[in-house]
């Protein structure tokens, strides 16, 4: 067969993509040598952009082009309160929920004895830095309700609350084995209104 070395590179490209199977891989490759040279060259540099210019922040560590982040500067918002969540996408679907307005901790990850992931593996200790050395009032745990997410609550909330803060848990409005970044905004929304201590 007939085969075109950098058609075949960048098909090989878009195929590593998570959710790309071949076929739509291929479809994806056309589509590219179909476009303008303007167009290709916005699309390659808007990935060399994000790659560059997006690090994670120094305090919450979630995505961001400015180190602190806009949500750990802003001034509106309640910097005692922080809710801590597995990964980036999780902040975007609170922020999406439009009623939050405390800060974030992402974690980039679960406690998972199986897989091997300990609190060392995981921003467990930034968490209690900053709450020891800020004025925090409420720590809200909304991690993913799975057997992962309940135990790393648990454990969060063993090292926070000897240290005279409020731990919470967001309720089990979410589905279980749900993901939190796949919840509608009314979902979320309940389930934050109806969080319990742990
Ligand atoms: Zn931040």
């Amino acid at each position: 067969m007939h085969t075109v070395a950098p058609f075949t590179q960048l098909m090989e490209q878009f195929r590593a993509l998570p959710g790309i199977g071949a076929k739509t891989a291929a479809r994806l490759a056309y589509h590219v040598l179909d476009m303008d040279m303007e167009r290709a060259r916005r699309l390659a540099s808007a990935i060399v952009e994000a790659k560059e210019k997006i690090g994670f922040c120094s305090t919450c560590f979630n995505l961001t082009d400015t180190d602190p982040c806009a949500i750990c500067t802003a001034a509106k918002r309640d910097h005692t309160t922080i809710c801590v969540v597995e990964q980036p996408p999780d902040v975007a679907a609170m922020e999406r929920m439009n009623d939050y307005d405390g800060v974030y901790h992402v974690l980039h990850g679960v406690l998972s004895p199986l897989e091997g992931v300990g609190p060392n593996d995981i921003r467990i200790r930034e968490l209690v830095t900053r709450v020891g050395t800020k004025d925090i009032q409420e720590v809200i745990v909304a991690t993913n309700p799975n057997v992962e997410g309940e135990a790393t609550a648990m454990y969060i909330a063993k090292l926070l609350k000897p240290m005279g803060v409020r731990v919470t848990r967001i309720a089990h409005g979410l589905p279980v084995g749900g993901d939190l970044e796949y919840a509608d905004e009314v979902t979320l929304s309940r389930a934050m209104e109806n969080r319990r201590e742990i």
